[in-house]
């Protein structure tokens, strides 16, 4: 197995990684970070307070280059969800921003700060980047982001990080000259492992926004960034910032590849986003368990709406409520995804019952529902435990309802869902956000417009207005979360 990030065993002193006006070149990174990885003298995880900055990128880097099991944490979790996810990975160690406020749930855990020098060290030089370990050993231990249920320990190879990374070199002609744009936060897959590993796997730059803003995003590729990650709700206010804005319309017309994933990207924010810049945002698919799944390759024959066709080595199938294997010339039944490759983790960490679960001999069950078109790409519809309504005999996704929901003018944010129903099992249940709460959108305009642009049966029967939906801070609506309903 090559090593995980060549360019920092070449130690260049091209620019690796910045976080706002703080930078570090490969040859720093990999000074600082093999000097963090020889104090890491502990066979437990370590977890790594993974603020939005350097200190969280160097200490990824450490922990993955002495073979320590890494649990990025998230900040912004509150006590329990803290403790539950220490409890349950037992790290030795937390490395943390000089300065960072620790909440007491750490408070047993060795503390290391990540002390940074923009210079280099005395002795520096001799510290060497350790050999890499195992490529079946733990790497990363990433927490799934609980939209369905409590978080769940994921155990990352470095061989599943390498290979997803290199299946999306190959699908997007990832190369060294690119310079990724994102502000997403760095305790997910999405922002960490393609956002940060990424680029250093490619050898090319990373530049952080530290906090999204769409002025930052039109700074940034403007000043030479090539490609921008995001998930829907930021692609969403970037398409509302195109209306007033033609630097940003200017710089992501510029940009070589906007990808979105994490969630849906709604229709509506596809179509703003192409009529403004002429760009299509390229969607793909991946969760924690099995990094990147498909995506649309640019240029691809792919429709919008679709998460693209499987990435290199990643087989994908579709299974009916029977455990049938869908064939690839049914483009109407819906089916669960369910994947096989390398790309897969290890386990659930502590939960042999849920990996068990979680597997049909050797392929593992998403629980995402889709179709396929004829050309092969995956149209996701929803969760089978969230987004599908049994109603009347028939089965619904919710996320076609929302697309045209958040189609009318009058809307700003929508989600369905399938409640309880004498009658028929379950009703679609609309969840609206209007655009301005002074003029909400009339019930029967939405239930019309769901009838003629899908079916009278996938009507919403009841409209629920809300301020908000409520989201994690991937962005994702958490149906659980919302008014009246639990987990
Ligand atoms: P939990 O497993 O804790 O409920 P989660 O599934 O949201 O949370 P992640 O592993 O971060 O945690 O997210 C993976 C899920 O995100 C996928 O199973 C899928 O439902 C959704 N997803 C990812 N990319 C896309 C996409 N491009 N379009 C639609 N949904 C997506
Ligand atoms: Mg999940």
């Amino acid at each position: 197995m090559s090593l995980l990030f060549p360019a920092l065993h070449a130690a260049s002193s091209q620019k690796a990684l910045s976080f706002g006006d703080r930078s570090l070149s490969y040859r720093r990174l990999a000074a600082v970070s093999s000097g963090v990885a020889a104090r890491l003298q502990t066979a437990a995880p370590v977890a790594v307070w993974a603020t939005p900055s350097l200190e969280t990128a160097v200490g990824v880097v450490a922990g993955l280059l002495a073979g320590v099991p890494v649990v990025p944490l998230n900040p912004k979790s509150g006590e329990s969800e803290l403790a539950h996810i220490v409890g349950d990975s037992a790290p030795g160690a937390v490395l943390a921003e000089p300065g960072a406020q620790l909440p007491e749930t750490l408070g047993s855990l060795l503390r290391t700060d990540i002390e940074i020098s923009e210079e280099p060290v005395a002795g520096e030089e001799t510290w060497g980047l350790p050999s890499e370990p195992n490529p079946e050993a733990a790497a990363l231990i990433v927490y799934t982001s609980g939209t369905t249920g409590p978080p769940k320990g994921v155990v990352l190879s470095r061989r599943a990080i390498a290979s997803s990374l290199d299946a999306l070199e190959e699908a997007w002609q990832w190369t060294a000259d690119d310079v990724l744009v994102h502000g997403l936060p760095l305790f997910h897959v999405h922002g960490l492992i393609l956002g940060v590993l990424g680029p250093l796997r490619r050898g090319g730059t990373l530049r952080h926004l530290v906090r999204f803003s769409t002025e930052g995003v039109a700074r940034e590729l403007a000043g030479g960034g090539t490609m921008l990650f995001g998930v829907p709700t930021m692609y969403h206010r970037l398409a509302d910032a195109c209306t007033s804005d033609p630097d940003l319309v200017r710089a992501l017309a510029g940009a070589r590849l906007l990808v979105s994933g994490s969630a849906a990207l709604p229709l509506h924010d596809h179509d703003r986003l192409m009529a403004a810049t002429g760009q299509r945002v390229i969607e793909r698919y991946g969760m924690t368990e099995t990094l990147m799944n498909t995506s649309v390759r640019p240029g691809g024959s792919s429709q919008l709406g679709t998460v693209g066709l499987p990435l290199r080595d990643v087989d994908v199938r579709l299974v009916d409520d029977a455990g049938r294997r869908l064939p690839a010339e049914d483009t109407e039944t819906v089916g669960e995804v369910q994947v096989r490759g390398p790309n897969l983790f290890t386990e659930y960490l502590n939960r042999p019952d849920a990996t068990a679960e979680a597997f049909d001999g050797g392929w593992f069950r998403t629980g995402d529902m889709a179709t396929r078109d004829a050309d092969g790409s995956v149209r996701l519809v929803g969760r089978k435990a969230t987004d599908l309504i049994k109603s009347g005999g028939y089965k619904i996704g919710a996320g076609e309802i929302e697309n045209v929901l958040l189609g009318h003018p009058a809307v700003a944010e929508a989600a369905v869902t399938g409640e309880p129903d004498d009658d028929l099992g379950e009703r679609v249940v609309a969840w609206i956000v209007p655009a301005s709460p002074q003029q909400p959108p009339l019930a029967e305009e939405l239930t019309t417009l769901v009838t003629e642009q899908l079916a009278s049966h996938k009507r919403p029967r009841e409209v629920r207005f809300l301020d908000a939906l409520p989201r994690n801070d991937m962005g994702k609506v958490v149906k659980r979360d919302l008014p009246g309903r639990e987990g």
